[in-house]
């Protein structure tokens, strides 16, 4: 292999879905940077939650009345979000949306929600009154008032895509960073052992200073935390992970979790669900789980591992995959 092979990096940045979007390529490719925005820009109109005349907003719109056709790969992404629901349902529930809307938090106009209304939302969150018809790739909310949010998923799979769509026009590594949800595929040519260098957020640091660093193969990093969205009223504080057994923010000694796996959508799944089980429960949750890793790090700023974490040097670990 030719050793000093020189590589540039190629940073471009969107602007979208509320946060700023990085793609990073080792060649110069402008007309696939151009498909990879093109690709995002028409996600967003699939998925947008506040737009009624989006796919996601037809599917809510009528919810209690008509069944909504949408393309093959959306339809296939909503059947694995309502699998993956199914599965978790006590902490991962994409029919949140009548709970997120009610609570509008990181929206503006926040309130503490009536009890009621928290109630009459909670009844509107079962995932067997979803109807999928995999013939004619149809969905349908059968009961008035549901609402399919992606919101904790969407990135993953719009991540897992990018990299697929740019494998096949043969682009053979790569970073995609959809805010906060970073995708890498493929060795990395800047550096000598090929791997990546992935820093996890410090969550009581501004963005952007990491807490520690991962160096590994080609993975997907989510995390998920309470201390960008938030609000506080007579001296409590409100998140954006809502708890679908309550209707109210999760609430335990967790500031965030970080799930690194190969499938960014599963990963989005699992910091979710590990979440709410906490660090000791949701250590053994991914410790059961092959070829994944988890980087808790609790309210006092305590950080635990998973085992897979292996410490290198200060502040470093690496990724060592059991065979
Ligand atoms: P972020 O990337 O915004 O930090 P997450 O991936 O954790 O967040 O997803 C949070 C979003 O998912 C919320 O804004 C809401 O739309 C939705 N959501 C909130 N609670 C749940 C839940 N328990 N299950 C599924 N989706 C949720
Ligand atoms: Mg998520």
């Amino acid at each position: 292999m030719m050793a000093t092979q020189a590589h540039k990096k190629y940073v471009s940045q969107f602007a979208m879905m509320g946060t700023v979007i990085s793609l990073t390529l080792f060649d110069h490719k402008p007309a696939l940077v151009e498909r990879v925005y093109d690709y995002l820009q028409t996600m967003t109109e699939i998925f947008s939650a506040n737009d009624d005349d989006s796919t996601l907003g037809q599917i809510n719109r009528n919810a209690g009345v008509a069944p909504v056709a949408v393309d093959a790969t959306t339809f296939a992404f909503i059947q694995r979000a309502l699998a993956a629901t199914k599965k978790y349902h006590d902490s991962f529930n994409v029919l949140i949306g009548p709970l997120v809307k009610l609570w509008k938090i990181g929206f503006g106009g926040q309130t503490v929600p009536a009890k009621s209304a928290i109630a009459t939302s909670l009844s509107r969150m079962n995932p067997d009154d979803v109807v999928l018809d995999e013939t004619a790739h149809t969905v349908f909310l059968t009961q008035r008032g549901m609402q399919l949010d992606l919101g904790a998923i969407a990135k993953g799979y719009f991540a897992d895509q990018v990299k697929a769509r740019l494998q096949a026009a043969g682009v053979t590594s790569g970073i995609v960073d959809l805010g906060g949800n970073v995708q890498t595929w493929g060795m990395n040519p800047l550096a000598a052992d090929d791997q990546w260098r992935i820093g996890i957020q410090n969550p009581n640091d501004t963005r952007g200073n990491a807490l520690l660093n991962v160096v590994t193969p080609a993975q997907s990093f989510v995390t998920s935390g309470i201390r960008e969205r938030y609000f506080k009223r007579d001296g409590r504080t409100y998140h954006h992970i809502l708890d679908p057994q309550t209707g109210y923010p999760v609430r335990n000694d967790l500031l965030q979790v970080t799930v690194i796996t190969e499938n960014s959508e599963l990963a989005e799944v699992l910091s979710t669900v590990s979440f709410f089980k906490g660090p000791q429960a949701g250590q053994t949750l991914i410790e059961r789980l092959p070829d994944v890793e988890a980087v808790f790090v609790r309210r006092n700023g305590a950080v635990e591992l998973t085992s897979g974490l292996v410490p290198q040097t200060k502040g470093v670990y690496q990724i060592v995959r059991r065979k």
